[in-house]
């Protein structure tokens, strides 16, 4: 018979952690820190919240609990909201980057840790709260890694714990798995709660399709198709859950995943005579979140439901009546390439820790299965123990001019969990000196003040702030939003309509009458805006309405950001005096003069950074395989996969960041790290 899951199975009372309801209420009564852990599952993230409610923990001020994964906030606070009985945004409200969904009576916040620490920035004390949840530890975000850092720096010493508070605050942190030892001896030896769990058995199967020398291939997609519906005719009734690496590659499994399964008939090749049918989901970060909901309704009697997910599924959600994992063995992952001395966003083996993760996913409800597609030695020569913390293979950019700006600044010597190599320090000291954040001496700069309000990337926030500077913020504006959502551009999976999208695209590349793939991002913008109907022009032009509504809200905060800014008596206005048909690409050198490469032979650029990197135009540019002389261009991102494309691609003259190229090369690295360690 089918194995699926009846509402009763995730009731709140017979989850694994309702028996331990008052003791977990104590313990946090009872000290400052402590350290939760329990299989993904057992009812952390939204129950323990909700107990502490209950328990009257609001009255003295916010439950805050924060996520990684802002899908994961927006998600648990839907469903805790649910079995609150109330309405989102009141008593339960969550906070993501760019997305407030909260009001004067919400008690209860989920957020993403990127949030938390913004709040830090603009109060230390944490005074609106009584308690902090940071949860997913264990994923080891950058931002989760710098909050546990600020907070036992801050609450570990008992006079300092209650400065600008009224009591003092309870740090709650939360772990599937691992490291609690670690973490208890990190927070002065905190007690551990550990939730028992239960946990049915897992055999997990290496495949033959990846095997070593696969690293750098894609055609797992086709595999781990191929492998689902092989479960599905196969294998007993029960949902499968298939792991894949990012939002297009799920979109064209799913499709594949539907024409297959529309083949298969159920007299004949489907072992299994109870199941009728395959219900596809898609489930990833920049998903609407209506879809999202579905991914938790039991499918209908007879259907399989087979959900193909990111990583987000291994432990952020729980999904219910998962009976059997595919997994691709590979991640999506940011990390900071020394090749080309930035971030990229890379394809990579996963650890063994996380596709042991993965398989525990099918064991909740029953007994599972986890079909592997790569091989024994793909597992044994590809895949490392565990992964590596962020903290220490991504940009420090960002999080070290928050450090600077809280009054961290011996930003070496801080309490990291796992400290990021002292070279991943000093490169992002020196970034922020060529962006004019921290003068020589490592001190926030004026400007290093105003750049920290902004939830960019700090190169994109000191291009915006020169064109405010300017008085053309309306150019720059439109295109920080839009780099800051999910890519607008449609790219269907027909070749046929493949090519009926790349036309249109081009057309609106070609209507601002300049190769520059940021113009095109604001032609785009300020159309859709002007046009009568919206979603409909979208459609014509194969842009995602949906990103570009986000874009529109998300251009609107940031307008709002720098109007406060503005009317600071001390924002450095200036006046222009080039040509002004210009005025917009100098402004993006300013921010950008990091990432400038020039034309070395053929369609081949070098990076000027130093790394001298080779970089191939992507042929989403408007740019790419165009007979125009094209000698120095300024770029948004790197793509690497077989080889290394810039994306978002525009076109300058040398003159315009000759005066800054030399920036790349002047600082002593040396007397930033003495500062440093001051
Ligand atoms: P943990 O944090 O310990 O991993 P959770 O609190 O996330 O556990 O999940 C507890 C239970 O609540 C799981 O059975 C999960 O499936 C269920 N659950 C969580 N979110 C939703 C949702 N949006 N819809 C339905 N069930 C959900
Ligand atoms: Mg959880």
């Amino acid at each position: 018979k089918q194995t699926r899951w009846t509402p009763k199975d995730c009731e709140p009372k017979q989850l694994p952690i309702y028996q331990h309801k008052n003791k977990l209420i104590q313990a946090v009564r009872n000290s400052t820190f402590l350290i939760v852990t329990g299989e993904t599952g057992s009812g952390k993230t939204t129950q323990l919240p909700q107990y502490l409610h209950q328990a009257g923990f609001y009255k003295d001020g916010k439950i805050g609990v924060t996520q990684p994964r802002r899908v994961a906030a927006i998600t648990v606070a839907q469903r805790v909201a649910q079995e609150m009985n109330c309405t989102l945004g009141r008593e339960v409200g969550y906070q993501v980057r760019f997305d407030d969904c909260t009001s004067q009576d919400t008690v209860l916040k989920y957020m993403t840790d990127g949030c938390l620490l913004r709040e830090v920035l603009a109060d230390p004390a944490l005074s609106q709260y009584s308690v902090v949840i940071l949860d997913e530890v264990h994923e080891r975000s950058l931002n989760t890694d710098i909050l546990l850092g600020l907070l036992k720096k801050v609450f570990s010493n008992p006079r300092e714990a209650t400065k600008g508070r009224s009591f003092p605050l309870k740090v709650v942190v939360m772990s599937a798995t691992l490291e609690t030892n670690k973490l208890s001896s990190f927070f002065n030896n905190c007690p551990v709660f550990e939730i028992p769990g239960r946990v049915f058995p897992v055999s997990s199967m290496f495949g033959t399709a990846v095997g070593p020398k696969d690293v750098e291939s894609t055609f797992y997609v086709k595999e781990v198709v191929k492998v689902a519906l092989d479960v599905h005719t196969s294998e007993k009734a029960g949902d499968i859950l298939v792991f894949l690496t990012g939002q297009s590659e799920i979109e064209r499994a799913c499709d594949l995943l539907f024409e297959k399964a529309e083949n298969i008939d159920y007299r004949y090749d489907v072992q299994d005579r109870t199941v009728e049918g395959l219900l596809i989901l898609p489930l990833y970060g920049s998903m609407p979140t209506d879809q999202q909901r579905q991914i938790f309704q039991a499918p209908p009697p007879g259907i399989r439901k087979c959900v193909v997910a990111t990583n987000i599924a291994a432990t952020s959600l729980t999904i219910n009546g998962i009976k059997y994992i595919v997994d691709s063995g590979f991640v999506k992952q940011l990390n900071h390439n020394s090749r080309v001395g930035m971030d990229v966003l890379e394809v990579v083996p996963i650890s063994k820790s996380e596709a042991q993760q993965r398989a525990g996913r099918a064991g909740r409800t029953s007994a599972g299965k986890c079909f592997r597609i790569y091989t024994k030695e793909f597992w044994e020569k590809c895949m490392p123990e565990y992964t590596i913390p962020e903290i220490q293979r991504t940009s420090l950019t960002a999080v070290i001019l928050t450090l600077k700006c809280l009054g961290v600044h011996d930003v070496i010597r801080f309490p990291y969990l796992d400290c990021p190599e002292e070279r991943f320090i000093l490169e992002a000291l020196k970034q922020l000196y060529q962006f004019d954040a921290i003068d020589r001496r490592g001190r926030v700069t004026k400007l290093g003040e105003l750049m920290v309000e902004f939830p960019l990337h700090p190169g994109l926030t000191r291009a915006l702030l020169k064109s405010a500077s300017l008085g053309c913020q309306d150019l720059l504006l439109p295109v920080a939003a839009m780099l800051s959502v999910e890519n607008i551009f449609i790219r269907p999976g027909q070749p046929d309509k493949q090519k009926e999208a790349a036309k249109k695209h081009r057309e609106l590349a070609a209507k601002t009458g300049s190769m520059n793939d940021f113009a095109t991002l604001l032609s785009v913008f300020n159309s859709c805006k002007s046009s009568d109907r919206p979603s409909g022009w979208c459609k014509e032009n194969w842009i995602h309405w949906r990103a570009l509504k986000s874009a529109f809200s998300v251009e609107t905060q940031l307008r709002e950001i720098l109007l406060r800014l503005q009317q600071r008596r001390d924002f450095p206005f200036e006046t222009f005096d080039g040509n002004k048909s210009e005025l917009f690409r100098q402004c993006l050198c300013t921010g950008y003069f990091t990432n400038v490469a020039r034309r070395s032979f053929g369609k081949v650029f070098c990076t000027m950074d130093g790394h001298g990197s080779m970089v191939h135009i992507h042929p989403s540019s408007s740019l790419f395989e165009q007979d125009i002389e094209l000698n120095w261009v300024i770029f948004h991102d790197v793509l690497v996969t077989s080889k290394m494309y810039i994306r978002t691609v525009c076109p300058i003259r040398y003159e315009w960041v000759k005066d800054l190229l030399p920036k790349l090369h002047e600082v002593d690295v040396y007397e930033l790290s003495s500062v440093a360690r001051q």
